[in-house]
C-alpha cells in the first residue's frame, strides 16, 4: 500500500493508500506511456468546508474526497476519478499527488485529450474561494517535481521499476509547459487563483 515521497513535502498516495472503493474499479483503457505528449490542469471545484478552504489539513479529509470523486460524476463520466491524479495542497506547505487513473489510463477530463495528455485536477475551488498568493505560489515547485518525476523516472524505490513518460511536455501551449482546462472549454477551469502560479511550472528532474 505504498504512500512515498519524490523529494521533501511532495508525496504520492496510491489508490490502495488513500482507500479505493473496490466496487468502483480503475476505468479508462490502456494508454502506453510513450503516446503522453501534454499535461492537463484542472480543479475539482470540491472544497475543504472544515477549516481553510483549498487547504487539506487531515489525511482522512483528502482520503474521503478521493473516494467521493469516485463517484460524483458516474452518470456522465463513469464511476471513476475522471483524473490521472489529484492534487492536494497540504498543512504546512507540501503537495499530496493522489493517484486516480494513473499514469496507464485514459480519463475523462478534457474532451479531445483523454489519451494523449494526463491530467492533475486540484483539489478544491481556485475561482471562487479566496486563497493566499503565497500558499498556492510556494507548492509550484512541488507540481514541477511531479511532473518532472512523470517524465523523467515514474519510479522509486517504495513503488517499483517502471518506464518514464519520456514524450511528456513535448506539446506545450504557447507561453507556458502546461494546459489549462479552458485553453480547449469555455470554463473556468482552472480558477484564476491558480492559473497565474501554473505560469512557472516545468518538468524539473528531481533527481536533476
Ligand atoms: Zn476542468
Amino acid at each position: 500500500m505504498p504512500k512515498f515521497e519524490i523529494v521533501p513535502g511532495l508525496r504520492v498516495v496510491t489508490r490502495d493508500a488513500w482507500g479505493a472503493n473496490g466496487n468502483y474499479p480503475r476505468l479508462g483503457a490502456k494508454v502506453a506511456r510513450s503516446r503522453r505528449t501534454h499535461v492537463f490542469i484542472h480543479h475539482t471545484v470540491m472544497v475543504d468546508t472544515d477549516d481553510t478552504p483549498n487547504i487539506w489539513d487531515r489525511d482522512a479529509d483528502i482520503f474521503k474526497m478521493m473516494r467521493r470523486l469516485q463517484t460524483v460524476r458516474a452518470e456522465d463520466l463513469g464511476a471513476d476519478v475522471p483524473y490521472n491524479f489529484v492534487a492536494f495542497l497540504t498543512k504546512g506547505g507540501g503537495l499530496t499527488i493522489c493517484e486516480g487513473r494513473g499514469e496507464d489510463r485514459a480519463g475523462a477530463h478534457t474532451k479531445g485529450h483523454n489519451t494523449a495528455a494526463v491530467a492533475v485536477s486540484f483539489a478544491g475551488d481556485f475561482h471562487d474561494v479566496d486563497i493566499e498568493n503565497i500558499e498556492v505560489a510556494r507548492r509550484m515547485p512541488l507540481l514541477s517535481f511531479f511532473l518532472g518525476w512523470l517524465k523523467y523516472s515514474a519510479s522509486h524505490e517504495d513503488y517499483g521499476d517502471f518506464t518514464p513518460l519520456k514524450r511528456l511536455g513535448t506539446l506545450q501551449p504557447e507561453g507556458r509547459r502546461v494546459f489549462f482546462h479552458r485553453d480547449v472549454k469555455n470554463t473556468d477551469c482552472p480558477g484564476a487563483k491558480l492559473e497565474q502560479h501554473l505560469k512557472q511550472v516545468d518538468f524539473i528532474d528531481p533527481e536533476g
